[in-house]
């Protein structure tokens, strides 16, 4: 009719990822912040964890076949312009996860190499680690470590100062994929929270103010879901980078005095 919206196609967005029973991480942040950055979220679910603010108390891992199953009827379907993957949990299903990827093609793929909580909880087996660097990381647009995932992919010990995690740089630049987003948030004693994107040669430093709160319970997920949301709008990597940056920042201060839990509250939405 005439009264109708303009047609407005939002960018379809995949997470392959696990689910988070808190509602803080995992696949519920991720649709929660592809869904508040114009995305439409869809969902490819890698395991159940049984957690809340305080820990994970169970990990179900999803069988192979239903792996498969979920990313056949989304990508035989959908036309999924953007991919982020979070928790794999294992071998296995990065291999299957990254044939899929290479099957299907997406135009954008974040990964984010989740491998432990922030309340240090296990999330990837540690055999894994190989795997992820040889299977995935070759496929991938731009990875978004944290400092303890960083020092794994090079296992190395994990930078613990500012001054430290420049010794990092070279040793990720030389890492199989197209550009590393490395993550200063558990710089804990420093007054700002600065990320760095490496393009090749090219460090560029998106610094911001630390929001003090102990309320980080999916910060990770929700960056990269974000990214990989700005980036099947069109954005380049650096702008996109920038856009996640800037909605992580907002959903950190407005979770941040939110009590959700006994725990590691999640972030604002
Ligand atoms: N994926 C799942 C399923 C999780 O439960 C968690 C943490 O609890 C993560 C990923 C990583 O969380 P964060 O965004 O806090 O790094």
């Amino acid at each position: 009719s005439p009264q109708q919206e303009p047609h407005h196609q939002k960018p379809i967005v995949l997470t392959i990822a696990g689910s988070d029973s808190s509602g803080g991480a995992g696949i519920q942040a991720d649709i929660k912040a592809i869904s508040a950055t114009g995305g439409y979220a869809c969902s490819v679910i890698t395991a159940l964890t049984a957690q809340n603010t305080q820990g994970v108390t169970a990990v179900h891992p999803t069988p192979q076949a239903m792996i498969q199953a979920q990313l056949d009827a989304v990508f035989s379907d959908l036309a999924v312009t953007s991919v982020k993957v979070g928790m794999l949990g294992d071998s296995e299903t990065i291999r299957t996860v990254a044939a899929a990827l290479r099957k299907y093609q997406p135009q954008h793929l974040v990964v984010d190499p989740v491998m432990v909580t922030a309340n240090g909880d296990m999330l990837l087996a540690d055999d894994a680690v190989h795997c992820l660097r040889t299977e995935l990381l070759p496929l991938a647009d731009v990875i978004t470590p944290n400092l303890p995932e960083a020092a794994a992919l090079l296992g190395v010990a994990i930078p613990e100062h500012l001054s430290e995690v420049e010794a990092l740089f070279s040793g990720l630049q030389q890492l199989d994929c197209k550009a590393v987003l490395i993550k200063g948030g558990f710089l804990q004693q420093e007054a700002r929270s600065p990320d760095w994107l490496l393009m090749g040669e090219q460090v560029r430093c998106f610094d911001t103010p630390r929001v003090m709160t102990g309320n980080t319970h999916g910060t990770g997920c929700t960056l990269s879901a974000a990214l990989a949301s700005y980036l099947g709008q069109g954005f380049s990597l650096e702008e996109a980078v920038e856009r996640a940056k800037h909605y992580i920042d907002q959903a950190i201060l407005a979770g941040s005095l939110v009590r959700i839990g006994h725990g590691r509250g999640p972030v604002g939405h």
